[in-house]
């Protein structure tokens, strides 16, 4: 008997995190697409249900730590366990500022939702993770994060310095993770979706949504001997 796989995605109400949800669900894996706001979520998932797929509205906001311990209690409560947890919410300031011109507030706010918010949520699934057989984590990173992008000569990336820091030390916290959790069979990896047209970036991306979803569908789905620790885009790795 094969058990269906149930998957959580967080922000996965529009944008790159409802289409992580999409190609899951059209995997046959159970999505829990959750998010932060009930209605939001919930038009989301109706979306999604009507195609049918079998999606399911949890309400989760990743800075808010009864949320977080809520959302896990009732997968424990449904399921007992969790196959894939796609950590995509995800914000930006919406300025490009250099270090010396980005506020505190600024920086602790992207980060509180970028880093601090995937480590509460994958800390409170890690129970219900290590209840599956071979769990995949999939953190949705950005290229943006990448130090060798932007230490290579000639580089012309913007100063984004809220957000690209913030990836990078989503990249570093995925490092970790894998090193804590290889032993448990739990694969855990980071994404870059590349630059695609969402409400983040004000529509400014040349690639769909769908398209930046593969990638981290590919990694949810990996087989039990595929990639961890790692950092890739849809052509392979990236450099960290
Ligand atoms: P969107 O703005 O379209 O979607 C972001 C999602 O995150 C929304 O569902 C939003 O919910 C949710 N979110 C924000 N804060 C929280 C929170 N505290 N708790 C729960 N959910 C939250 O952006 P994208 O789809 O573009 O971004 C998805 C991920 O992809 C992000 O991690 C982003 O950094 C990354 N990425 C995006 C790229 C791009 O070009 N678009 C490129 C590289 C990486 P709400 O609707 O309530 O705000």
């Amino acid at each position: 008997m094969t058990t269906t796989e149930v998957a959580l995605v967080t922000g996965a109400n529009k944008g790159i995190g409802k289409e992580i949800a999409r190609g899951l669900g059209q995997l046959g894996i159970t999505v829990l697409a959750s998010a932060r706001d009930e209605t939001r979520g919930a038009a989301a998932v109706a979306e999604l249900a009507g195609e049918g797929l079998d999606a399911r509205f949890v309400r989760l906001d990743v800075t808010d730590e009864r949320s977080v311990a809520e959302a896990a209690e009732l997968i424990s409560a449904d399921f007992g366990r969790l196959d894939i947890l796609v950590n995509n919410a995800g914000i930006t300031n919406d300025l490009v500022t250099p270090p010396s011109e980005t506020s505190l507030g600024d920086l602790r706010r992207v980060y509180e939702t970028n880093v601090f918010g995937v480590v509460a949520v994958t800390n409170a699934m890690l129970p219900l993770l290590r209840n599956a057989p071979s769990a995949r984590i999939v953190n949705v990173s950005s290229g943006l994060g990448s130090l060798a992008r932007h230490t290579a000569p000639g580089c012309t990336l913007g100063l984004y310095f809220a957000y690209s820091t913030s990836k990078t030390a989503l990249n570093a916290v995925t490092v970790q993770y894998a090193r804590e959790l290889r032993d448990a069979g739990i694969a855990v990896n980071a994404c870059a979706p590349g630059l695609c047209a969402t409400d983040l970036n004000g529509h400014m991306g040349d690639r769909t949504p769908a398209q930046g979803a593969k990638i981290a569908i590919e990694l949810a789905t990996a087989e039990p001997d595929g990639p961890t620790a790692g950092f890739f885009d849809e052509n392979g790795p990236v450099s960290w």
